[in-house]
């Protein structure tokens, strides 16, 4: 007969220390070691409700130089936006600490963690350290938001990527409360992926660039870790519910068909139609070279943020909804006020790009 003790929460044990109901810390995580021999950590925040509930990672900077989402997760320990009433946060600023500590995506052996997922005791650098990550905290944990950036030299405008025949974790990204979600199971070896396979139900942030902690990008972060944790019942609150909601699995990178400078037509999270400019590729004293457009319908997920293309260059990522939700959306999409979040970010990431009206006698 279970006694009345035995339903009470317990302190537990985390990377060494016991933690009981209500409490939280900053610990640290052995998770290899340097050239020199010594142990290289990683801080990890854990913080307990007084309640039952689910363990729910927030992982940032697996590609070390991807810090947006380490600045979301300092800004949710030091600002304590919400208090966890039940179940365990556990808060990663940064997992990739050697690429970290370069300002690199991948580790010092070139290979890239998050393909290294779940790793290997006896595997590479790279494959050790995945290991050792995802046995002491990965495989702890019911679900995990893992938090990136577009690669080097790029954008997104903020989406959620996860694998949504997974009835459970389908209705945790559309709780995370982006307008977009691109329905995905992730790359082989990836975190996303390794994690879904054993039963935590992880999903991706993709949002804004490298080397920057984006000020309306990290707002945008900190909200749907808010509205996730409130979905768990982990906090308390309602959740903030996005402005639209657009789910797609189709997607495609626009390429330079020539090498030239770009002049941009479009910025992050715009809506284009069907063979809308999209850039002026012109050569270097600035004269038209061709117009790059939309090949159908659909939404601006990411750019290149580099204006030089050589042929072959990737300059704008497309998102393409089911056919009528654009034309559903588009109301929506286009009175959006100022201060909304969502258009406080789509003004933020076009801030560094020229971006002007096609010349329409190149139409
Ligand atoms: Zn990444």
């Amino acid at each position: 007969m279970a006694s009345r003790k035995n339903t009470q929460l317990q302190s537990e044990e985390w990377f060494g220390t016991m933690l009981a109901p209500g409490e939280r810390a900053t610990l640290s995580v052995v998770i290899t070691q340097s050239y020199a021999g010594n142990n290289i950590s990683i801080p990890v925040h854990v913080w307990r409700g007084e309640k039952r509930g689910p363990t729910v990672a927030v992982t940032a900077a697996v590609h070390g130089d991807e810090i947006n989402g380490t600045g979301a997760i300092r800004r949710i320990i030091r600002e304590q936006p919400f208090d966890v009433v039940a179940g365990t946060l556990v808060l990663v600023p940064v997992v990739n600490i050697l690429g970290f500590e370069h300002c690199e995506r991948y580790l010092p052996d070139r290979r890239d963690l998050n393909r290294s997922f779940p790793g290997s005791t006896g595997g590479s650098l790279a494959s050790r350290m995945a290991a050792s990550f995802f046995k002491q905290v990965i495989k702890r944990c019911n679900y995990c938001i893992d938090l990136h950036t577009a690669a080097l030299r790029r954008t997104n405008f903020p989406n959620v990527r996860a694998d949504m025949s997974d009835p459970k974790l389908a209705e945790f990204a559309r709780a995370f409360g982006a307008e977009l979600i691109v329905e995905s199971k992730g790359p082989k070896g990836s975190l996303r992926a390794s994690a879904c396979k054993i039963g935590c139900h992880t999903l991706i942030l993709e949002a804004g660039e490298v080397w920057k902690v984006e000020p309306t990008v990290v707002e945008y972060a900190v909200r749907g870790i808010t509205n996730c944790l409130q979905f768990l019942k982990m906090i308390d609150g309602t959740l903030d519910e996005p402005e639209y909601r657009v789910e797609t699995n189709t997607t495609t990178w626009v390429r330079a068909k020539q090498g030239g400078f770009l002049e941009f037509h479009v910025a992050p999270g715009d809506i284009v139609d069907k063979d809308a400019p999209i850039a002026t590729n012109t050569d270097l004293v600035g004269m038209q070279r061709n117009v790059v457009t939309a090949p159908r319908d659909g939404i601006v997920l990411g750019m290149t943020t580099i204006p030089s293309v050589a042929p072959g260059d990737p300059i704008c990522h497309l998102a393409f909804p089911r056919t009528g939700t654009l034309h559903k959306i588009s109301g929506v999409h286009a009175s959006l006020s100022a201060k909304t979040l969502h258009e406080r970010v789509r003004g933020d990431l076009a801030r560094s790009m020229l971006i002007t009206q096609a010349d329409p006698q190149s139409l």
